[in-house]
């Protein structure tokens, strides 16, 4: 069953290119052993809260220069066409990628050329903007995210820690965003349905992973009425710890909802999984049939942000 589900075609929606660099890489990068490397990136169920963001600051030593960039995103896309994913849109967050001096455009041109560089995958990127960041940062991550459209962009979404630094806070990025027609999704609802009803506000049509919407019914109801795409991230909500177990994991109430949803990995490697293991689990758990993942698939399609032609193609690999 997992070689059918590996070799079934996939579109991802949500993936942090530096949560997801695998382990041989980061061994070959860092001179350290693949056991050494899993012990200071991969979260196991021991870890504590704040290991999250240490785990992502340690691949993130590795990401500092053009030639770094361009090798962890020729790995991202070789492992993804490994499981039959044929479109994936990849999070960036340039900010953290500045410690040596990079800036923008090598930062992005680096990345986009490992991205392109396998032809079985068609590859867009989702520049971060970054909760906490200067307000000067986040109007340049805006400037270059704008500049790169259309061109191996497709949009923006912003990341960091939701409570510490509300989405009100950033809400005039978003207002600029849709002024200027650039597409963007939200990271909200992890840790508040607040920031998701910020995120209705702004009008955005994606959101990750909107698990607090379930905390809501008038919140619920917004999200299903809007047909506003729930990027869905289950390993990642559990290790997390935003949802306790995968059995209660709200997914099957999405799905048999008919609420507009995908599944997606966020950090592979820090969070220990792919999408193959996370079909499978969501099959073991709540016995989500070829089906329906096809639905999902096709869901995650129409909530691209391909044109509309691409999006046709894209749709006749699920029919
Ligand atoms: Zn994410």
């Amino acid at each position: 069953m997992i070689d059918e589900i590996r070799n079934m075609p996939k579109v991802l929606l949500h993936i942090h290119l530096d949560g997801s660099i695998s382990i041989p890489t980061l061994s070959k990068l860092s001179g350290l052993s693949n056991e050494e490397v899993k012990s200071k990136c991969v979260l196991t169920n021991n870890s504590e809260q704040g290991d999250y963001y240490s785990y992502i600051d340690f691949c993130n030593n590795y990401t500092q220069t053009k030639e770094n960039l361009y090798i962890v995103s020729k790995d991202l896309v070789d492992n993804l066409v490994k499981e039959n994913v044929i479109y994936a849109e990849v999070r960036l967050t340039p900010c953290m990628h500045m410690e040596k001096g990079l800036y923008f455009d090598d930062i992005i041109s680096s990345v986009l050329a490992g991205l392109n560089s396998n032809p079985n995958i068609k590859v867009n990127l989702i520049i971060c903007l970054m909760r906490g960041a200067t307000k000067y940062m986040n109007s340049e991550t805006l400037k270059y995210a704008r500049k790169y459209l259309d061109r191996g962009v497709c949009g923006i979404d912003i990341t960091g820690d939701e409570l510490a630094y509300p989405l009100s806070l950033y809400s005039d990025f978003f207002k600029l965003a849709t002024l200027e027609k650039i597409p963007f999704a939200i990271h909200a609802g992890d840790k508040s349905a607040d920031d998701v009803y910020e995120a209705l506000v702004l009008h955005s049509k994606r959101i990750s992973s909107g698990i607090k919407s379930t905390m809501d019914i008038n919140l619920l109801r917004l999200v299903y009425y809007k047909k506003v795409m729930l990027e869905l991230c289950p390993t990642s909500n559990i290790m997390k710890k935003i949802v306790s177990d995968m059995s209660i994991h709200p997914a099957n109430f999405f799905l048999h909802n008919n609420f507009n949803i995908s599944i997606n990995t966020n950090n592979m490697t820090v969070e220990n999984t792919n999408i193959t293991n996370e079909y499978m689990k969501l099959m073991e758990t709540f016995n989500f049939t070829k089906e329906d993942f096809i639905k999902m698939n096709v869901n995650a399609i129409e909530s691209s942000f391909l044109s509309k032609e691409e999006k046709n193609k894209y749709k006749k690999y699920f029919v």
